[in-house]
């Protein structure tokens, strides 16, 4: 395969598609194969809904004479090095950015800041992976001027190779923290992933945003020649926390205080103060930047405010791990607001050994608040049991609990929402 004949095809198409669900015309389509498809399968189909070209790995599917098969060993290598291709044409800064948890909350408001100067370009939703990477570079328009990509990871290595793909030229980590235990090996192994992302850095002489404040990012920015630190006094970026009941309230370089009205949380507050960081370093007016921010509204199921008649939920069935369960919970054990509270939990995935000890500890966790109601759902919470008040709830099964929420009938509640994707706890607001 020559990488310069796919990037000319690439050029004179409408983009690329993986999803024949999903192509435009004239798009690109690669035929990816997962562990339940293999999509060479469907490049005929693929041509027929208007791509205008199809590449696969497997010769058996091309027709005679059809010069709209692109055969190349492995798709995903030849999806992963178009993008890199791609992004070699670029001469703008690449923010990579990875971390436990708050990747997608810190690159939406780094974004809104950001455009407020520059025609900016970002991850679209979540697409962190060794596939989305790749897609994020090949969506970024040619006139861009700065592009921010999330990168994610199940495993030692991944970001290095999603490093290698989009070659970022400034970066940031937002913490590190307890998600993807199984596949990553341990906390050892979470700290040796994120910093992978550090790593590459210091070798391209990048330029990295270390939140000071964080012992363990802290600590590794004694590795760079010149960090740009945030947000404690002294450092390049000041962002002072005032506070979160439950928006969180700061002030920056000493100016006046900003109170939100939609971000909630005080870990929210490193999330702001890297866009903020950011912002600044690319040149945008501060109060341009605290204007952006304060028109933030978070979406999809993160940390999202939905009202019920008198009810007030916190809707948190985006994602959960060990961390993200502590700090949801901790902050809403603080919020006020309704005369009730109560937390609904359910199974966070991927903790391999540690899932029994993680779900017990959450148990614990939330009868150290005056939670009225406490609620489990989910196969591995059940473990929660053991150290959770008396009081507790269980439901195996979704349906009991659906019908258990509806004849509740809630009034004057607060609620928080959270468990692991796969619990697809969203669907419990309708019962409420
Ligand atoms: P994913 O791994 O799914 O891509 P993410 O890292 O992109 O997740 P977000 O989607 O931004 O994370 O946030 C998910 C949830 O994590 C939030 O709703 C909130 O509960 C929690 N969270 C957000 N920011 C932080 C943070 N800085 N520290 C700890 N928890 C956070
Ligand atoms: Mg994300």
């Amino acid at each position: 395969m020559k990488i310069e004949d796919l990037y000319l095809a690439f050029l004179k198409s409408t983009g690329v598609s993986t999803d024949t669900r999903k192509i435009e015309k004239d798009n690109i389509f690669f035929a990816l194969k997962g562990p339940n498809f293999n999509a060479n399968d469907f490049a005929a189909q693929a041509l027929e809904t208007g791509a205008s070209m199809v590449v696969i790995d497997e010769e058996r599917v091309i027709p005679q004479e059809d010069s709209r098969y692109f055969l190349v060993d492995d798709v995903l290598l030849a999806l992963q090095k178009l993008a890199n291709y791609h992004r070699r044409q670029l001469t703008i800064p690449i923010i990579g950015l990875t971390g436990s948890n708050g990747k997608t909350t810190s690159k939406e408001l780094l974004h809104a800041v950001l455009k407020q100067k520059f025609r900016t370009s970002a991850t679209v939703g979540n697409l962190n992976n060794h596939i989305g990477v790749p897609l994020t570079l090949l969506a970024i328009p040619k006139d861009t001027e700065i592009a921010i990509i999330e990168m994610g990871a199940n495993k030692q290595g991944d970001i290095k190779e999603l490093c290698d793909i989009a070659e970022p030229t400034h970066g940031f980590i937002t913490n590190i923290g307890k998600a993807h235990l199984e596949g990553m090996g341990g906390p050892e192994g979470v700290l040796k992933t994120k910093t992978e992302l550090f790593q590459h850095l210091r070798e391209k002489k990048g330029v990295v945003f270390i939140n000071s404040q964080d012992p363990i990012l802290s600590n590794m920015a004694k590795r760079f020649e010149n960090p740009v630190l945030y947000p404690a006094k002294g450092d390049f970026c000041e962002v002072e926390f005032l506070g979160a009941d439950p928006f969180v309230k700061f002030r920056v370089e000493g100016d006046e205080q900003v109170h939100l009205s939609s971000l909630i949380g005080a870990y929210n507050f490193g999330n702001i103060a890297t866009a903020l960081t950011l912002g600044k370093y690319f040149g945008i007016p501060m109060h341009l930047a605290v204007k952006a921010i304060e028109a933030y509204r978070p979406s999809n199921m993160r940390s999202q405010l939905v009202e019920k008649r008198s009810n007030l939920i916190i809707l948190d069935a985006y994602n959960a791990n060990p961390s993200s369960m502590e700090v949801a919970i901790d902050t809403f054990g603080k919020m006020s607001g309704k005369k009730h509270k109560m937390v609904i939990l359910g199974d966070m995935y991927e903790l391999g050994d540690a899932t029994e000890a993680e779900h017990a500890k959450l148990g614990e966790l939330v009868g150290q608040y005056n939670f009225e109601k406490i609620c489990f759902t989910g196969k591995y919470i059940e473990a929660a049991l053991k150290k959770a008040p008396f009081r507790s709830l269980y439901f195996p099964d979704p349906f009991s609990f659906r019908n258990w929420l509806q004849d509740s009938k809630l009034e004057d509640y607060m609620i928080l929402i959270k468990g692991s994707r796969g619990m697809k706890l969203e669907g419990l607001v309708d019962f409420i």
